[in-house]
């Protein structure tokens, strides 16, 4: 029998993995000569080798067409922004008129939130959880502030009640029945950026629902890396970034998903012209008429050069064909993370991801024993042979294998790199 723990297992797996050759379509960083050891595609994605062709075609047709470019062949800029939009509905589990890309990640969440955070009086507020990503914390104290609401009295920020700082589904049930009556919005994360931890989202969004609020995801961590069911859930809206699991670009045009129940809204929203009605679009008239769907919420023309490595990422995510199988490498691989950090390290680095793989994406966050300065330690020298994780305030490092280009024997690797830090 082979040690499910050895160098040896790990190749095997390795020869054994379907989704190998997708490594190969992947711009790897050097590390001296060798190819680092990544495991930071939770915070930017590696270059797809398409990406840069993609970039090239937008550059050459300006060169050639210029204004004529929006209209010329299937990749004319006038509707370019559609092309990701079928392949993007099948990674996110929407119905393509739900989805569109466009802005940045907190430019969609505070245009989601104009839309569906309607405070009154006796329902202003936001629910959230506590140590959430600065960003989302920002835009929504701010927004409470816009319409004039206090944050102190009405941003809800649930706190996790499990050990290793996590929440249980009863917490945020718990919080929802406390505050629902006063609760306009329930904002909740997709899998949370620090523990790694990943939410039941269809009864997230069925709480929040049924207490009288609209609901928001973040998907930062979660879009690309864990199979989502965005219309199924019933949820209101979403957003995320492309540049962590989606592999876009860093800074890449992000993603935003409106529930077809909201199609024909006539919510409030912020509007551009881009927004407008397709057929009537330059026509020019002065009144605005929202195209039904996700595009409705879009303000300008899309930047072109940037939406060109998110095609070419998506290309890849259908290739690997799709969430389900990325999952299912992606379960083993951290999987096998899991064990070998448990058999081998765990004197070492404590892990504080939920064990239970539903519970989680392909992140493990790990606490390095003997505070932050021995954590910080590790960090930089495994930083210093090519090993490349990240580090996140106070004291966690997060170390994600990406099913599309990472290895099992590069996880085997990182566990044997701590070892020998440690002193065997
Ligand atoms: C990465 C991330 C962001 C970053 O926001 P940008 O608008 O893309 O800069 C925001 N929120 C969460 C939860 C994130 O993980």
């Amino acid at each position: 029998m082979t040690d499910l723990l050895s160098r040896t297992h790990a190749i095997a797996l390795d020869a054994a993995d379907l989704l190998r050759p997708l490594r190969g379509d992947f711009l790897i960083p050097k590390h001296k000569h060798n190819e680092q050891v990544y495991f930071c595609g939770n915070s930017l994605g590696l270059q797809p080798r398409g990406a840069r062709s993609h970039v090239l075609q937008v550059l050459e047709k300006w060169s050639h067409e210029a204004v004529e470019g929006h209209f010329t062949g299937e990749a004319q800029w006038m509707t370019y922004h559609e092309q990701v939009r079928e392949p993007l509905a099948r990674v996110v589990g929407a119905q393509p008129a739900e989805v569109v890309a466009m802005n940045s990640l907190t430019a969609n969440l505070h245009l989601m939130m104009v839309s569906f955070y309607r405070p009154t009086g006796e329902r202003p507020a936001i629910l959230m959880e506590a140590g959430a990503f600065p960003s989302d914390r920002y835009a929504i104290e701010s927004q409470i502030r816009f319409h004039g609401f206090d944050p102190a009295t009405d941003l809800i920020e649930v706190e996790p009640d499990e050990a290793e700082g996590t929440f249980s589904m009863g917490a945020i049930e718990r919080a929802i029945a406390m505050h629902g009556s006063r609760v306009a919005l329930v904002l909740w994360p997709g899998i949370q950026y620090r523990t790694g931890q990943a939410f039941d989202l269809a009864e997230i969004a069925r709480l929040g629902h049924a207490a009288g609020a609209t609901v928001g995801f973040d998907l930062a961590h979660a879009a690309g890396n864990v199979p989502l069911s965005l219309h199924d859930s019933q949820v209101d809206f979403a957003v995320w970034c492309h540049y962590k699991y989606m592999n876009a670009g860093p800074g890449a045009v992000a993603g935003c998903f409106v529930h077809e129940r909201h199609a024909h809204s006539d919510r409030p929203r912020f509007a551009g012209w881009w927004g407008h009605e397709k057929d009537t679009r330059f026509q020019m008239g002065p009144q605005f008429r929202p195209t039904p769907g996700a595009d409705g919420w879009q303000l300008s023309n899309p930047p072109i050069l940037a939406l060109a490595p998110l095609l070419a990422s998506l290309e890849l995510f259908d290739k690997a064909g799709g969430m389900p199988a990325l999952r299912a490498k992606s379960e083993k691989l951290t999987g096998f993370l899991e064990a070998l950090i448990r058999a081998r390290v765990s004197d070492t680095l404590e892990i504080i991801t939920p064990a239970d793989p539903s519970r989680r994406g392909s992140q493990l966050s790990l606490r390095v024993t003997g505070g932050r300065e021995r954590g910080r330690e590790l960090f930089e020298y495994l930083a210093s042979i090519g090993t490349i994780g990240d580090w996140r305030e106070p004291d966690v490092i997060r170390i994600s294998p990406a099913p599309m280009y990472n290895r099992f024997m590069d996880v085997y690797r990182f566990v044997e790199e701590v070892e020998s830090w440690r002193g065997v």
